[in-house]
């Protein structure tokens, strides 16, 4: 059982409680227009193109595929820049306990792990595995997902979770659709299942500039669901790496900070003071 890596943070902040090691998986089924990461959606076809513009050699075409020598990597991206399919090359293909090999030395520092994406639910067998492995050497395992896959499917993995991260990105299903050319049914029933299964360790919105109503109605709808006892992260908008097409949908500008407080106050009014601003 393997599965493809494309980066791990060692050490992060931002991805959960406490000091944790951020893992990010190759692949997701959502394009979300405001994604920061499209280099995480397809898996690399080995059509070549960014071989020749590799200015380290870290790129090799051989035997039809393409190989990346990481200690020669000096991280420009220009590999990235240039794939046609929304790809990376940058892949490690590990199995559960190589993965475990890699992160283990932070151990001794860190809280727990965080799986990311793309969208690490498409490797929920692998995950399963990996967990076990993880919470035998004593550190709390949380997923970071944007709900897609239904995590129904996979109650050992569940069981073996501490928590969700899961992204909420609009409770409208037409709006959610031409945000990330999905239906947000599945997302809503795992949001149910996970809340039911205490499970659900946060919820986030990304909020839009150009979007204030879709902001409120998913706000006001997902806080709904929560009745305030999830702690739910209110994302500005920012355009920072969102490719071209991502910036004709969601806009150039960063969601001011006084519209999302306006919504976080604007919940706290209705008796759920669960809302963060970020
Ligand atoms: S980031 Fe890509 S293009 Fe840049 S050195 Fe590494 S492999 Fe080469
Ligand atoms: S990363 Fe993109 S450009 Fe490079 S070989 Fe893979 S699919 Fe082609």
């Amino acid at each position: 059982m393997k599965a493809l890596i494309n980066r791990i943070i060692p050490f992060s902040n931002v991805d959960g409680p406490g000091n944790r090691c951020a893992i990010f998986f190759q692949g997701c089924p959502l394009h979300c227009a405001y994604c920061h990461n499209p280099e995480t959606w397809r898996i690399c076809d080995h059509c070549g193109r960014c071989v020749a513009g590799c200015p380290a050699g870290a790129l090799t075409l051989r035997a039809g595929k393409v190989v990346w020598e990481e200690s020669r990597c000096v991280g420009c991206d220009q590999c990235i820049h240039v794939c046609p399919h929304h790809a990376s090359c940058k892949v490690s293909e590990l199995t559960p306990e190589a993965l475990l090999d890699r992160v283990a030395e932070t151990f001794p520092f860190i809280q727990g792990i965080t799986v990311s994406g793309g969208e690490c639910m498409l490797y929920a067998d692998f995950l399963t595995e990996f967990f076990r492995l993880v919470k035998a050497a004593g550190k709390t395992c949380l997923i970071d997902s944007n709900g897609i896959l239904d995590f129904r499917q996979y109650p050992e993995l569940l069981q073996l979770c501490d928590g969700v991260m899961l992204d909420m990105k609009a409770i409208d299903d037409d709006f959610h659709r031409q945000l990330t050319g999905a239906s947000n049914r599945q997302v809503l029933d795992n949001l149910t299942l996970l809340l039911e299964a205490g499970k659900l360790e946060e919820v986030r919105t990304v909020l839009l500039p150009e979007f204030s109503e879709q902001n409120q109605k998913t706000v006001r709808g997902v806080n709904e669901r929560l009745q305030g006892k999830i702690r739910y992260k209110l994302l500005r908008y920012r355009p920072f790496g969102v490719c071209e097409e991502g910036l004709r949908f969601c806009g150039r500008t960063i969601t001011p900070l006084e519209e999302a407080q306006r919504l976080a106050q604007a919940e706290s009014d209705r008796g759920f003071h669960n809302c963060v601003v970020i």
